[in-house]
């Protein structure tokens, strides 16, 4: 079976992504890009929430030249998305940026192809390839019978062959797909392949809800199968909650060295506290927190202990109030608008 360590290694700015590297988070800023303050401040709330790279739209010359300064502003390693024009590639290349996405065959002439792959060259940053099945050429449609996950494959390879041809080998490569299944293939059969690192999203996956759970089953079949090297959530909403989803799928698959796993349980008639805000308010004041911890907020005093007595941290609930537990041990009672506060502290203060 393909093993994402297989894969060429190269970095994109101060993050390294594929051989043995950890899959690495990224999101997309919904700023206007020429917008900077905004541009900048969404960043910083994508790199507090744990954004390891961003993209942002280039669509004209205006946000190519804003980059510059964003560049300088931000912690993080920066990706130009250019569509079609490739004086806007060379532009961002010219300002800073650590990663190029663009579809090499959609530039033009062969003149400008080159002229974008030695800027690249020039600041060794790689490019990578977008295909999504909204992408794919008409003569491939035609061939495959519609956008398939060969036929994204295939036009994938013929972006790639044009790179290659100009002796340009720091390539990453996206399958996105609307449809799951597709995407799963898609990846599937571009591992076997190559050893290309490989960028996995699921596209166009919808809402916050619903697009996270597309995401999570797509992008965590393609993980768990050992491919892919970093991933993007892509949700109608706000960026930070890609960043969440992300992580959460990251760390379901034990492939983020970081992190903190709540469990909590799913309420029942013996519930007597609101368990889903506590949950929600412990998992949100933790979600940054580097410690490699369970923490468990469980709903009642007959089966909850057990479980916060198994995890680092954790806490059952009773009426109104929560037996707090660390390592194993029994701490003490607080009242239930006491809990997470207490919780918090006792972690932080561990
Ligand atoms: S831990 Fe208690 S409250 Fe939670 S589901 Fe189990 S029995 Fe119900």
């Amino acid at each position: 079976m393909f093993k994402r360590e297989n894969t060429r290694q190269f970095n994109i700015g101060n993050v390294k992504i594929g051989g043995s590297a950890p899959v690495s988070v990224q999101s997309m800023t919904n700023t206007k890009t020429a917008d900077i303050n905004a541009t900048v401040n969404q960043i910083e709330r994508l790199t507090e929430a744990g954004c390891e790279i961003v993209r942002v739209t280039v669509p004209d010359m205006q946000s190519a030249e804003a980059l510059k300064e964003i560049k300088r502003r931000i912690k993080i390693p920066l990706v130009a998305d250019i569509h079609f024009d490739y004086r806007l590639a060379l532009e961002s290349i010219k300002n800073g940026v650590d990663k190029i996405r663009l579809n090499p065959g959609n530039i033009g002439d062969a003149e400008r192809v080159k002229a974008v792959v030695k800027a690249a060259k020039e600041r060794n940053i790689p490019i990578r390839i977008g295909v999504n099945s909204g992408s794919v050429e008409r003569e491939l449609l035609e061939k495959y019978d519609g956008p398939t996950p060969g036929a994204v494959v295939e036009s994938a390879e013929r972006h790639i062959k044009i790179l290659q041809d100009n002796g340009f080998e720091n390539i990453v490569v996206s399958l996105k797909m609307s449809d799951v299944v597709n995407t799963i293939e898609a990846y599937r059969l571009f591992s076997e392949k190559w050893d290309i690192p490989l960028h996995v999203g699921v596209t166009e996956s919808g809402t916050v809800k619903t697009g996270s759970i597309k995401s999570a089953v797509g992008i965590g079949s393609v993980l768990s199968q050992g491919i892919g090297n970093t991933i993007r959530v892509s949700l109608t909403g706000d960026p930070v909650e890609e960043v969440i989803v992300a992580r959460q799928i990251l760390k379901s698959l034990k492939l983020m060295p970081v992190g903190v796993n709540i469990v909590s349980c799913p309420t029942c008639g013996r519930t007597n506290v609101d368990l889903p805000s506590l949950a929600e308010k412990i998992e949100k004041a933790l979600s940054t927190c580097e410690k490699n911890i369970t923490v468990a907020v469980m709903g009642c005093a007959v089966n909850g202990p057990g479980e916060a007595r198994e995890a680092d941290y954790g806490v059952a609930c009773g009426k109104g109030d929560g037996l707090l537990f660390k390592k194993g041990k029994t701490v003490k009672k607080v009242k239930e608008n006491e809990i997470v506060r207490e919780l918090l502290l006792m972690i932080d203060n561990d």
